[in-house]
């Protein structure tokens, strides 16, 4: 047999390296000028200095006028991680899964300006109409998570499996946050993409068709997924593409139903036990609750559990008086305690540590890719080839009709 996984040297996600750049004890998240930002060691799309030296009221003034001006052409939609700098000037907001829902419901506006992270905008692009355009104001705006599933050592580890235990005996299924090329590879061989909100049904599907699951790329949301079904953890295993066979024996990879990729979140795996009894301590009457991102232990000892719609859903229906400690990213934790203030609300990590790649939207890139659109030059398109829509279509479509 010969096995396509090799010994690679593992790279350290974007999010951590620039986490000393990004965190801070104070919660004052206010923008600054686009130069004072990039001081930090962040790299960042390089744009035109007249952008960068603009300040948040000179930006506010030139973002509105211009989006006026295209308001027959355009619609921005802004993922509910987005600082609030950016939320203020989007139409609609949501998560991966609604944003990429209602990008497929607007046929009839020219450009999708997508304020989010690359794999989101990517999904627009494959679920909008031919006519669309979609536009990430910055294309560093990735996703760490994304990246650590690449598509070579997606490709290897399917055939090791599909070497190891036969064809037709795993089903791929990938979270939302991964690329086109990942979401193609799994409609290409009778898997599925799945959400924070439909994980489960998706697992419930993929194991009445086959008997083992490879889960890309969140470990955690698999793991926390497969717990709930019922799986043991002894018959979960984790791929490493780092190591040979996945860091796996071959005995381990047979008895397993859970193939895990090693893959997470570096914001919602910042959240840790401590913090959650600190909380209780302080406020015994306390509700936590968390994405399901974070790790198997945080979840076990959380009272809720869900998608971020579902946290936002929850908290906001709860009874006035109420106290939430939340487990998700900050700009979103701040805007539902803003939100309801008949509540107490804060984030259960006392450091305020931003998902770095998505504050890289700044309104001097949305500014900048507005103005382009208004003097006839399209910058930062997303554009998806052709044969990994087609198949990653498939995966989506596969996950729409569990709904
Ligand atoms: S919060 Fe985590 S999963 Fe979401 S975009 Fe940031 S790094 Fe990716």
């Amino acid at each position: 047999m010969i096995f396509q996984t090799k010994t690679k040297t593992p790279i350290t996600p974007i999010t951590e390296t620039e986490r000393s750049a990004f965190c801070r004890e104070e919660t004052n998240l206010e923008t600054k000028p686009l130069v004072e930002e990039t001081k930090s060691k962040a790299r960042w799309q390089k744009i035109p200095i007249e952008y960068m030296r603009l300040t948040p009221d000179e930006l506010d003034t030139r973002i509105s006028k211009s989006k006026n001006k295209l308001k027959e052409k355009i619609i921005i939609l802004g993922h509910h991680y987005q600082r609030d700098q950016i939320i203020k000037y989007t139409d609609y907001q949501g998560d991966s899964f609604k944003l990429a829902q209602y990008a497929a419901s607007i046929p009839e506006l020219e450009y999708i300006i997508f304020c989010g992270v690359h794999f989101m905008a990517e999904t627009a692009d494959i679920l909008s109409k031919k006519h669309q355009k979609v536009i990430l104001p910055n294309l560093t705006a990735g996703c760490s998570m994304a990246d650590m599933a690449i598509t070579e050592d997606v490709l290897d580890c399917w055939e090791d499996l599909n070497e190891l235990v036969g064809n037709n005996v795993v089903t791929p299924i990938t979270y939302m946050n991964s690329t086109a090329a990942i979401k193609s590879i799994c409609g290409e061989n009778g898997g599925l993409v799945c959400t924070s909100s439909n994980a489960t049904e998706a697992m419930k599907w993929a194991f009445s068709n086959r008997e083992k699951i490879l889960f890309i790329p969140d470990q955690h949301l698999g793991r926390n997924t497969g717990k709930k079904l019922g799986i043991k953890l002894d018959e979960m295993v984790i791929w490493n593409p780092f190591k040979e066979l996945g860091g796996n024996t071959l005995d381990s990879i047979k008895n397993s139903k859970l193939i895990l990729w090693q893959g997470h979140c570096s914001v919602h795996t910042r959240f840790n036990i401590d913090q959650i009894e600190n909380a209780k301590k302080k406020f015994p009457e306390i509700n936590i609750i968390v994405h399901p991102e974070c790790t198997m232990d945080v979840v076990d000892n959380s009272d809720f559990v869900g998608s971020t719609e579902y946290i936002i859903k929850t908290i906001s229906e709860s009874a006035p008086g109420s106290i939430w400690g939340v487990g998700t990213e900050i700009n979103l934790v701040n805007r539902i305690a803003k939100q309801n203030t008949d509540k107490t609300i804060f984030c259960l990590d006392s450091m305020v540590c931003p998902c770095s790649t998505m504050y890289r939207i700044h309104p001097a890139y949305l500014c900048w890719v507005l103005e382009s659109i208004e003097s006839g030059k399209i910058i930062n398109q997303i554009e998806v080839d052709k044969k990994i829509i087609n198949n990653s279509k498939i995966a989506l479509n596969r996950m729409l009709s569990l709904e």
